[in-house]
């Protein structure tokens, strides 16, 4: 058992609390790559959000999008001159069927648990395919206000990918640089003109731009991580250190069996329990025999380790989940065994003796024989209106005292005569 609270704390997470301290001290360090799994963790965390966020404005964007939709198809329908008008709705509408389809999958990601663990992996799919054809498309526009406009698109899908989806910068400049270049020898076979400077700055050179503002937004986001990790951490710690001191305040500290302060708290909720089900309770009370002539013989320590082995014995016979040994005192230990009546008591009293017999723990002084050996004393409530706690206990008390009287090494019953 720990001796102090703290130090229940895991190993791991106080290192990592740590380590976090360190590295929000530093800031010029924040920018670099977290070790793996904090590094894990920072764009999981990321994804959640951007997961979240689509989840939350995913009607909403369907609307704008349809909104958009309706106030530029008039608009290309007024800009595009005759000659080439249905050349560029022809255009105009790919480009938006292209936006509609990638979109579309966001949400959908989103509400389906079983691909959301591979978020990251969608968003440069579909990065690449929303690039790839806005790319190749907007440059097709006949009307050079049009592939203009277009442009101002691509600009925007970018900042959307980039800010927006928390996905790595690298990996998404990687991505959109291809997916953005690509189309550049397929319009050259297809024989398709076009103004490479509209293409460089709308398709290069905002990939560039994303990339970098993203990155020092990221860089951003590093540091608000860190700060939740690290409250995340101390809320856990602190949660942690509350259920040791807890543990530590119901535990004997000698043998971890339960303390008596908190037998006394069991015994009075299940005797509440008892009451209002009817079902009996049943105390089983443990003295060592000859014990002060145990200590006398072999010393307080060889004493302890005896008192340790004895209430090992205990808890291995605790077989429900409701039943619990305490240290009463000294060298008495005492067993709560709701739902259980006299007889199922007197088995477990009498498997428990045994198994410390068994155990052949060398007692020269003993007035029973040559091993340790207990008394044990069983008491039962069966309902008795007039009864409490305290005398029950002291039923199993006195059913001890029997068994000492009657020669010791014996289980005793409260209220039988043999
Ligand atoms: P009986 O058979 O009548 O129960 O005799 P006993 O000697 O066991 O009973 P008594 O009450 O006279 O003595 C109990 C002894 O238990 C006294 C004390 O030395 C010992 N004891 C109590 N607490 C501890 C402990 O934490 N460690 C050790 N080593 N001994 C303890
Ligand atoms: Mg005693
Ligand atoms: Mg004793």
């Amino acid at each position: 058992m720990s001796k102090t609270a703290t130090a229940a704390l895991p190993e791991e997470t106080l290192q990592e609390d740590q380590f976090i301290r360190k590295l929000l001290a530093d800031r010029r360090r924040i920018s670099r790559p977290f070790p793996e799994s904090l590094e894990t963790l920072f764009w999981q965390s990321l994804a959640q959000r951007s997961l979240q966020m689509i989840r939350n404005i995913a009607t909403l964007g369907v609307l704008i999008y349809i909104v958009v939709g309706l106030i530029t198809f008039p608009s290309i329908y007024l800009i595009a001159d005759e000659s080439h008008r249905l050349h560029d709705i022809l255009i105009w509408f790919l480009m938006y069927l292209n936006g509609a389809v990638c979109l579309a999958t966001l949400p959908v990601i989103a509400s389906i648990p079983g691909l959301t663990p591979y978020f990251q992996r969608f968003i440069i799919g579909v990065s690449f395919v929303g690039i790839f054809f806005t790319s190749f498309l907007t440059v097709q526009y006949e009307e050079p206000r049009l592939t203009q406009q277009g442009g101002y698109i691509v600009v925007f899908v970018y900042m959307l990918i980039y800010f927006l989806t928390g996905t790595r910068p690298l990996l998404l400049w990687i991505t959109c640089l291809i997916a953005g270049l690509l189309p550049l020898p397929l319009l050259w076979v297809m024989g398709i003109k076009f103004d490479p400077m509209i293409y460089f700055y709308s398709v290069i050179f905002s990939n560039f731009i994303g990339f970098f503002v993203s990155q020092s937004i990221i860089g951003k986001e590093r540091i608000s991580f860190l700060q939740a990790r690290l409250l995340e951490l101390d809320k856990l710690h602190s949660k942690l250190m509350s259920n040791e001191l807890i543990r530590l305040s119901n535990e004997d500290p000698l043998t971890s069996l339960y303390n008596r302060r908190y037998f006394n708290e069991a015994i009075h909720t299940e005797w509440d329990r008892a009451d209002r089900s009817g079902e009996p309770l049943s105390l089983v009370f443990v003295d060592i025999d000859c014990f002060k002539n145990y200590n006398d013989t072999y010393g307080h320590l060889k004493g302890d380790d005896a008192l340790v082995k004895v209430a090992e014995v205990l808890k291995n016979h605790m077989r429900r989940s409701s039943d619990m040994a305490a240290r009463y005192g000294g060298e008495e230990f005492i067993l709560l065994l709701p739902n259980t009546p006299s007889s199922g008591a007197q088995v477990v009293a009498n498997n428990i003796m045994k198994a410390v017999d068994s155990l052949k723990v060398e007692h020269s002084a003993s007035l029973t024989g040559k091993y340790l050996t207990l008394s044990i004393g069983v008491a039962t409530w069966t309902g008795e209106a007039d009864m409490t706690e305290t005398q029950l206990i002291a039923q199993a008390d006195s059913a001890v005292y029997q068994a000492k009287s009657d020669g010791r090494h014996l289980v005793r019953v409260f209220g039988e005569t043999h």
